[in-house]
């Protein structure tokens, strides 16, 4: 596919203020310099742990996070130059798909008026044609239109999340950001979910940033995979490719921490040592250094590039250039 999105260098670092004078204390370095393309049609996973930027980098796209540097490029528009006053567009063509739909669905609306929502903020068809879509993204998403008059509390959790899927598709999105539209739901629920996501996806072409702290998630969902660590991507290939053979050390310990199914198959969990350092201090070199089991002295000093292996993928790591 063509591109869609594109991010370059993207950062965001949210000052720190302390004291009587709420001085400037230094920044969090919450995403800080990411970037990739997400092509048309495709599902980009985006993977790591809690605190890793991925969520902050998603919001960023729809600028509900200013970008403190860096460009995004949508259909050819530069997001980042946009005046506050022209983002209703890209709000309309990039929609999100929450972690938690029960928190996200206006407890005293209906479903109806939930998922009609978006299309009256965006203009769009009249009050007779909404309700008439209300009830076709109410089949699409496998709940019954005559659950249009009901609350949300009246649900279970994944049939919330279907009702934030529904509100997502309602003004014809060009690209979905879900962050981790799946990890509140129980196990049994998320395949349904998960499943249902695949085959929206077929049937409307639609373009995704799947974000998720679990990697056999993103695998199942995910074409290419981004592993994000301390708010920089640190390994961004096809999914099939960090899945069957991590290559940067960080993705080898969190795919060793995904339980295989066959409990033959031998694998080591790798334990890593020590915290995820403070994204107010970020080490210098490596930003894994102090974690990792290949460590060298350069990785301490130097910073790795994320640079292309002889398969095509990136990696942020000195064992490969
Ligand atoms: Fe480990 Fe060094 Fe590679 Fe960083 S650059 S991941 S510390 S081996
Ligand atoms: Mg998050």
């Amino acid at each position: 596919g063509e591109p869609l999105l594109t991010v370059e260098n993207l950062k965001k670092h949210f000052p720190i203020e302390g004291g009587i004078l709420r001085r400037a204390m230094g920044h969090v370095k919450a995403v800080d310099g990411v970037s990739f393309t997400i092509y048309e049609g495709e599902t980009l996973g985006l993977v790591g742990e809690s605190g890793c930027g991925k969520s902050t980098t998603g919001r960023m796209l729809l600028r509900l996070i200013e970008p403190t540097d860096g460009r995004i490029v949508f259909t050819g528009k530069e997001v980042t130059k946009l005046a506050k006053r022209e983002l209703r567009a890209i709000r309309k063509d990039i929609q999100m798909i929450f972690q938690d739909p029960f928190a996200s669905l206006n407890p005293r609306h209906t479903v109806e008026r939930i998922i009609e929502e978006p299309m009256i903020v965006h203009k769009l068809g009249d009050k007779k044609e909404r309700k008439r879509r209300v009830k076709e993204l109410l089949e699409v998403v496998g709940l019954s239109s005559y659950h249009a008059k009901r609350y949300p509390h009246q649900f279970s959790g994944g049939q919330r999340q279907r009702i934030g899927i529904a509100r997502a598709l309602a003004v014809k999105p060009k690209l979905i950001v879900a962050d981790e539209p799946v990890s509140a739901l129980d196990v049994s629920v998320q395949s349904q979910v998960l499943n249902l996501l695949s085959d929206l996806q077929e049937q409307f072409s639609l373009t995704f940033l799947f974000i998720a702290h679990d990697l056999s998630v993103v695998h199942h969902f995910s074409d290419r995979v981004g592993v994000m660590y301390l708010g920089q991507i640190v390994e961004l290939g096809t999914s099939d490719q960090l899945y069957d053979d991590p290559k940067h050390p960080y993705t080898q310990a969190l795919l060793s921490a995904v339980p295989v199914p066959d409990p033959d198959a031998k694998k080591e969990k790798i334990i890593l040592s020590g915290d995820v350092p403070s994204p107010a201090d970020p080490p210098k070199g490596c930003v894994f250094h102090n974690r990792c089991p290949m460590v060298m002295d350069k990785c301490k000093t130097e910073k790795p590039e994320l640079s292309a292996l002889s398969d095509g993928r990136l990696a942020a790591c000195h064992l490969y250039v």
